[in-house]
């Protein structure tokens, strides 16, 4: 099956002026895909039915996620999901709100990019988990979807798009942008690209591609490590200049699009957390214009610990006084397994009871079945 999801609004019309029908047809599907989150042809009841069976003939169809496991934080504010893509493939979504007084809460809505991932970031359950497969765009679209939906039925809205779910989206690097280009068309889901933020655990030439898009997102590079050494110790894919390519990329990436680059460091108990550590770190990066945010990992059953509070802003106070633009992370969600890739490592680890689950877990790929933990917020790469 085709998925409509997989177009943007000019395929749309041109797929419907090939069908011998008016574009108008076009701004209807567009409108119920993006409002009304079908889950299937039959649901695009604008149509006519002539026109709905001349779809299903021509191979087309409404995919989407299939909610199989939620988790809500104790706050409330965030909450973590187990979907169902199409073939049983399970991947992971996060929603992180952040209450605004009398307003809506921010709402921010972290995707997955791939089943699985093959940059083995020592720290992150989804890099011990390996490689699936890519996910399509439509796949991606349809996690922002689901959450849209999810929000609707309480008068709320997706607000940010953050690409630090499972995988490393500019290895993906195709399927990546066409679902940037789906959500921020204003036919479409219509968001604004200064809402969106791809995350990336450092593909050099993906970074220099993303910059000449003509896009407006924001780039998260995850660095962890201010050596080469350090960094290939917890990056094993990291190449052997890293480091310093990765700043250049970074000051690329800000001279093309005007937007500066954030460096993420998952902030690692006895790894990387030496007030040496952030010493180094400052001096690289200071005057390069970039922003960095630290984030504590979770506390963690695999080997890889939080850093004292006392630990965090010592090494926050090094950077900030050094010169360097520095935030802490929020930690959200730690108690619900908001790490990418925990709760999928946990389904498979039948930590959840046969019932919770309505799909059977798959089997991991390395027989690994303890959960290790990437940063707070679901990302990082
Ligand atoms: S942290 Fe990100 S890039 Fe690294 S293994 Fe995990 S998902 Fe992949």
């Amino acid at each position: 099956m085709n998925d409509l999801y997989r177009l943007l609004p000019a395929e749309l019309d041109t797929l419907f002026q090939d069908l011998g029908h008016p574009r108008y047809r076009a701004d209807q599907v567009l409108r119920s895909l993006y409002q009304d989150a079908p889950g299937s042809l039959d649901d695009l009841r604008q149509l006519p039915a002539a026109l709905r069976q001349q779809l299903a003939e021509a191979g087309w169809g409404v995919g989407s996620a299939t909610g199989v496991h939620r988790v809500v934080s104790e706050d409330g504010n965030t909450t973590k999901l187990l979907l169902r893509m199409a073939g049983g493939t399970l991947i992971e979504t996060v929603l992180m709100q952040y209450p605004e007084p009398g307003k809506h809460p921010r709402s921010t809505v972290c995707v997955s990019t791939q089943a699985g991932c093959a940059m083995g970031c020592v720290f992150c359950a989804t890099g011990q988990m390996g490689f699936e497969r890519n996910l399509h765009a439509e796949e991606i679209v349809a996690q922002v979807v689901h959450i849209a939906r999810l929000l609707r039925e309480r008068g709320e809205h997706v607000t940010n798009v953050v690409f630090m779910g499972m995988g490393e989206p500019l290895a993906n690097y195709n399927e990546t942008i066409r679902a940037v280009r789906i959500l921020v068309d204003p036919r479409a889901f219509g968001l604004s690209q200064r809402a969106i933020t791809i995350s990336t655990v450092g593909l050099l030439r993906g970074i220099d591609r993303l910059a000449e898009e003509g896009l407006q997102v924001g780039l998260a590079i995850s660095l962890h490590a201010p050596t080469e050494e350090l960094r290939q110790h917890l990056v094993p894919t990291a190449g052997p200049h890293s480091v310093a390519d990765l700043v250049s990329a970074a000051k690329r990436f800000f001279k093309s699009t005007g937007r500066r680059v954030t460096f993420e460091y998952a902030l690692i108990a006895g790894e990387n957390d030496r007030p040496e550590d952030a010493l180094a770190l400052a001096r690289l990066l200071r005057h390069s214009g970039t922003h960095v945010n630290l984030i504590p990992v979770n506390p963690t059953a695999g080997g890889y610990g939080r850093p004292a509070r006392q630990r965090v802003l010592e090494f926050e106070r090094i950077l900030r006084e050094n010169g360097v633009n520095t935030t802490v992370r929020v930690e959200k969600g730690s108690e619900i397994s908001a790490a990418c890739g925990q709760l999928r490592t946990d389904a498979e680890a039948r930590i959840f009871s046969p019932d919770e689950l309505s799909v059977p877990p798959a089997a991991p790929k390395h027989g690994r079945r303890q959960a290790t933990h990437a940063p707070a917020q679901s990302p990082a790469r």
